[in-house]
């Protein structure tokens, strides 16, 4: 049994009233007043299905003199919150002491930031708070695209005995120039949703695109990725918000977005839907079949090459030849209508493959010393 097989997750539906999904969580980025906290929410409970209030209190910024929330007072802007919406609440915690405070303060949900989820004696300190306390906690992902250190955070929360854990995807810092503010990095939660399959995952579209005009397109992925909802960002007057500006949209946006979303079903029970779906992927396990019996066959070739250039002691590694390989195979992939970084991707897990079999070839006595 893996390590990771360990995680002891309740389902949404054992401790969330209506879990009915996708489940939508909006609020502003942070708790500015308590004029713009219970504006933004009276006006969520109006025109959207919100179920979980969010609003930063104790704001982690890059740079020292931004507005860094309005701290415990928010606390109390909260309470309103929930008094006139029936919104459950949710905070995000860095420490021990905001975990006290925001419990003491009857906060419903935490959330552990992604600049929090990336140092593991911050999350064991919120884990060690949290014993004997059985209140949900939302874990984002840490900054940089380490799975370990967000199933780590995950197992520490875990082990303090939170049962009621939600994973949010908000992207990871990159070197590689996106349009998005956190590159997404799908294959990452989608890892971590075969690890744990069980595990709610919700997206959190306002941090991965920090603007507007790519929200919809994010969160509808997130739906096609079959996750569980969104954490979405929203203000009353985004213009003015003292954080997160340009990625906070109304509370009338966020409606209009997520009316237009295409909500998913993980299957369908129809017939001619199971049937075509059937013949295709037939055909998916055939060119899989294919594409690895070629590969196997490439592998020897390599082995042969491999004990060649070992009798006529020549290195394996040839940069001239690889570069080769890698001008003509993007040539074709474009020609194919394939993505450059796929092929890429492809050809550089076959090339690493190939010369650690022709490293094991050399390695191996070679015929002529024998003769
Ligand atoms: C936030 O939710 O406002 C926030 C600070 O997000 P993250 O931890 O994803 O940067
Ligand atoms: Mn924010």
């Amino acid at each position: 049994m893996s390590q990771h097989a360990s995680l002891k997750i309740s389902a949404l539906s054992d401790w969330l009233p209506d879990a009915s999904l996708p489940l939508l969580i909006a609020g502003p980025c942070g708790a500015e007043s308590e004029k713009q906290v219970l504006e933004t929410a009276i006006a969520l409970k109006k025109n959207t299905n919100t179920r979980i209030f969010r609003a930063g209190i104790w704001k982690p910024r890059t740079r020292p003199n931004s507005f860094e929330g309005a701290g415990s007072i928010g606390l109390q802007w909260l309470k309103k919150v929930k008094a006139e919406t029936g919104f459950l609440t949710a905070v995000e915690v860095a420490n021990a002491q905001h975990v006290r405070e925001a419990i003491n303060e009857g906060v419903d949900i935490l959330w552990i930031g992604a600049r929090t989820s990336v140092n593991p004696f911050s999350v064991q300190e919120i884990a060690d708070a949290l014993i004997g306390i059985n209140i949900p906690v939302m874990i984002k992902n840490p900054v940089n695209p380490d799975i370990q250190l967000w199933i780590g955070a995950l197992e520490r929360i875990n082990q303090a005995g939170i049962t009621k854990l939600i994973a949010i995807h908000r992207g990871f810092s990159s070197f590689k120039k996106t349009k998005y503010r956190n590159d997404p990095q799908w294959q990452i939660p989608i890892e971590l949703k075969i690890l744990f399959p069980d595990l709610p995952i919700i997206c959190d579209p306002s941090h991965i695109c920090g603007k507007k005009n790519l929200l919809a397109s994010i969160a509808q992925k997130a739906l096609d990725m079959d996750m569980s909802g969104w954490m979405i960002e929203s203000h009353i007057h985004p213009e003015k918000a003292l954080s997160d500006s340009e990625q906070q949209i109304t509370p009338l946006e966020l409606s209009a977005l997520v009316n237009s979303l295409i909500v998913k079903k993980p299957n369908s029970h129809n017939k001619e839907f199971k049937n075509r779906l059937e013949q295709l992927r037939i055909l998916i396990d055939e060119i899989d079949d294919e594409l690895f019996q070629s590969l196997a066959k490439r592998m020897e070739i390599a082995e042969e090459i491999g004990a060649y250039k070992r009798d006529n002691n020549v290195t394996v590694l040839q940069i001239k030849r690889w570069e080769n390989i890698l001008t003509r195979q993007l040539k074709m992939a474009e020609s194919l209508g394939l993505s450059e970084d796929f092929i890429k991707e492809i050809l550089e897990a076959i090339h690493k493959e190939s010369i650690q079999k022709q490293i094991q070839i050399v390695n191996k006595i070679s015929i002529t010393d024998l003769s």
